[in-house]
C-alpha cells in the first residue's frame, strides 16, 4: 500500500524534495540555458556572491564572477567542458559583488531531457577560501621550513671550511664568501686587535660596495663597549656606533672571541634596505633572520681563528728556539736544502755563516748559567735586527748559529759577518743591576758553489773556516778559501 502511495507521489515528492535542496543548500546553484546564460540562482548564490538573481539572470556567469587574479586556464577550462558539453569541477578564484575575492569548489555539469536534447547547465560552487587560505599557509610554512633547511645547509658547509682553513689568508677567503652567500644582501667586514690592542684593523671586507674604515677605535663600537653583539635598527632604543658612518642604515656588530678573549669584531651592514620597497616591507622579519645566523656566524667564525692561531702557534713552536725566538735546527735543516736547490737552478750564490761564541763555558762558569742565557737572547737579537728576506739566523744548538744568506755572495757575507761581530763586540749588558762583562763571537763563512755544492760540504766548510777563526785568537770572521789557503 505503501508502495503505491508512494510511487503516486514519486515525480512530485522529488520535484518538491528537489527544489527545496536547491533553495535551501550552502553550495551555491546557478542554473543557466544551453547558451549558458544564468536564468535561475538559489539563496545561497546571493548570500555568497552578494549578486540578487537580476544581477545575474541572461548573463553568462564567468563574465559575472572572475576578476583580475582568476587563473585564464581554469576559465579556459570551463569555456572547453561547456563547449563539448561535458562535466567539468575545478576550483577558480570568484569575486563577489563588493570585489572580495573567495574561492569556490565550481562544478558545472550539463542537463538533458528525457529526449536527450540538451537543455541546461547546472553550476554548484562550494566556498573553500578556508580551505585555501590553509594551504597557501601551509605552502608558505613549507617554503620557510626549506629555506632554513639551505641555510642550515650552507651553514654546516662553511663551518666545515672554516675549520679546514689552515692559514688565516685562507680563513678570511671563507669567510668573505660564506658571508656573502648567507647574508647576500649585506655588506660585511672583519676586524682583528693590531699587536697594541690600541685599535682594531680591516682584514677582509665583501658586498657589493663595501667602503668600511680601516681602523676603528674600541670605543667607537657599542659591541666592543658592552661585550656582546650589537644589532642596530630593530630596537625603538638604540644609538649607532661611532664607526658606522651611514646612520639610518640597520647593522649588526659581533666580537670575535677567541679563547676568552676579544680579539676582533664582525660588522655587517643592510645597504640595500632603504631603497627597495620589498626589502622594506620584510625589514623585520628579515633582520631577524639575519640576526641569528650572523650570530652563529660570528661564534663559528671565533672557533675558526682560535684554531688557525693554535695551527699557527704549534708549527711555530716546532720550528721555533724556545731561549732566543730564533728558527730552530730543524727550520735550518729544511730551509737551507730548498735554497740551496733554488740557487743551483738559478745559478745563485748562496752562503752560511757559522758562529760561535767564544770561551762561553768560562763565562757560564764565571758568572752564571742564567747570566748566560741572558748574553745568549742578546746575541740573538742582534742578529733577529739583521734578518730579513735574505737573512735567516738559526739557533743549532748550545751557543751556535748560523746564518742562512740567500743570494749572498762571499765578500758580502764576510760584511754581514763582520757587522754582527763589531756588534757583539760592542755590547754592553746587565744583569740584576750588575755589568756584565762582555762576550765575543767567531765566524767561520762558507759560499756555495765554490765552498760547497751540497748542505753537508758547505757546512763542513763554515765549520773549518770557524775553527780557523778560533785558532787565530777568536773575535774574528774567517771565509772559508782563507781557512783552506793557509
Ligand atoms: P770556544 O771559544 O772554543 O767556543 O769555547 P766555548 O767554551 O764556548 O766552547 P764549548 O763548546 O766547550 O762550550 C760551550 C758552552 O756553552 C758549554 C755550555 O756551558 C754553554 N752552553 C751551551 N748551551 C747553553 C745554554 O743554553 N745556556 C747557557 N747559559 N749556556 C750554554
Ligand atoms: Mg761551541
Ligand atoms: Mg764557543
Amino acid at each position: 500500500m505503501c508502495a503505491k502511495d508512494c510511487s503516486e507521489t514519486d515525480a512530485q515528492t522529488e520535484a518538491f524534495y528537489a527544489a527545496l535542496v536547491a533553495r535551501h543548500s550552502s553550495d551555491s546553484v546557478i542554473v543557466s540555458g544551453p547558451d549558458r546564460q544564468a536564468c535561475w540562482v538559489n539563496a545561497a548564490f546571493s548570500a555568497q556572491t552578494g549578486y540578487a538573481l537580476q544581477d545575474i539572470v541572461g548573463k553568462e556567469p564567468g563574465t559575472v564572477l572572475q576578476g583580475p587574479d582568476t587563473d585564464p586556464n581554469a576559465a579556459r577550462r570551463i569555456e572547453l567542458a561547456c563547449a563539448q558539453r561535458r562535466e567539468v569541477r575545478l576550483d577558480i578564484l570568484n569575486y563577489t559583488r563588493d570585489g572580495t575575492p573567495f574561492w569556490v569548489d565550481l562544478k558545472v555539469t550539463p542537463i538533458y531531457d528525457s529526449t536527450g536534447l540538451h537543455t541546461h547547465y547546472i553550476s554548484t560552487m562550494r566556498d573553500i577560501s578556508e580551505r585555501k587560505a590553509l594551504e597557501d599557509q601551509n605552502e608558505e610554512m613549507r617554503q620557510a621550513e626549506a629555506l632554513r633547511q639551505s641555510e642550515r645547509q650552507l651553514l654546516a658547509l662553511t663551518s666545515e671550511w672554516l675549520y679546514s682553513a689552515k692559514s688565516f689568508d685562507e680563513l678570511l677567503m671563507v669567510v668573505r664568501r660564506a658571508m656573502h652567500t648567507l647574508i647576500p644582501e649585506a655588506d660585511g667586514a672583519l676586524y682583528i686587535y693590531g699587536e697594541h690592542r690600541r685599535t682594531l684593523d680591516l682584514v677582509a671586507s665583501w658586498g657589493t660596495i663595501p667602503e668600511f674604515p680601516q681602523h676603528i677605535l674600541p670605543d667607537d663600537c657599542w659591541a666592543l663597549r658592552r661585550g656582546r653583539a650589537y644589532a642596530y635598527g630593530m630596537k625603538p632604543i638604540q644609538f649607532p656606533c661611532d664607526h658606522v658612518h651611514k646612520k639610518d642604515t640597520p647593522y649588526f656588530c659581533l666580537p670575535i672571541i677567541a679563547h676568552g678573549e676579544t680579539i676582533g669584531l664582525m660588522h655587517i651592514i643592510f645597504d640595500g634596505f632603504e631603497e627597495d620597497g620589498l626589502m622594506r616591507h620584510m625589514r623585520a622579519e628579515v633582520l631577524n633572520n639575519r640576526w641569528d645566523i650572523s650570530l652563529i656566524c660570528a661564534e663559528q667564525i671565533s672557533l675558526a681563528v682560535a684554531n688557525v692561531r693554535l695551527r699557527h702557534e704549534l708549527q711555530e713552536r716546532s720550528v721555533r728556539d724556545a731561549l732566543t725566538g730564533l728558527w730552530n735546527r730543524r727550520w735550518f735543516a729544511e730551509r737551507a736544502a730548498s735554497e740551496l736547490a733554488a740557487a743551483e737552478r738559478e745559478g745563485a750564490a748562496l752562503s752560511l755563516i757559522a758562529v760561535d761564541v767564544d770561551h762561553f763555558k768560562r763565562f757560564n762558569d764565571q758568572h752564571g748559567h742564567d747570566t748566560g742565557d741572558l748574553v745568549l737572547r742578546e746575541v740573538s737579537a742582534l742578529m733577529q735586527d739583521m734578518a730579513g728576506e735574505q737573512l735567516h739566523p738559526c739557533r743549532m744548538g748550545g751557543e751556535e748559529f748560523t746564518l742562512l744568506c740567500h743570494g749572498t755572495a762571499n765578500d758580502h757575507a764576510l760584511n754581514i759577518a763582520e757587522t754582527l761581530r763589531a756588534s757583539v763586540a760592542g755590547l754592553r749588558l746587565t744583569s740584576s743591576g750588575q755589568d756584565v762583562p762582555g762576550v765575543t763571537i767567531s765566524c767561520g763563512i762558507a759560499t756555495f758553489p765554490q765552498d760547497g755544492r751540497n748542505l753537508d760540504s758547505l757546512m763542513r766548510s763554515a765549520d773549518r773556516a770557524l775553527y780557523k777563526a778560533k785558532n787565530s785568537g777568536r773575535n774574528r770572521c774567517v771565509t772559508s778559501a782563507a781557512s783552506v789557503s793557509d
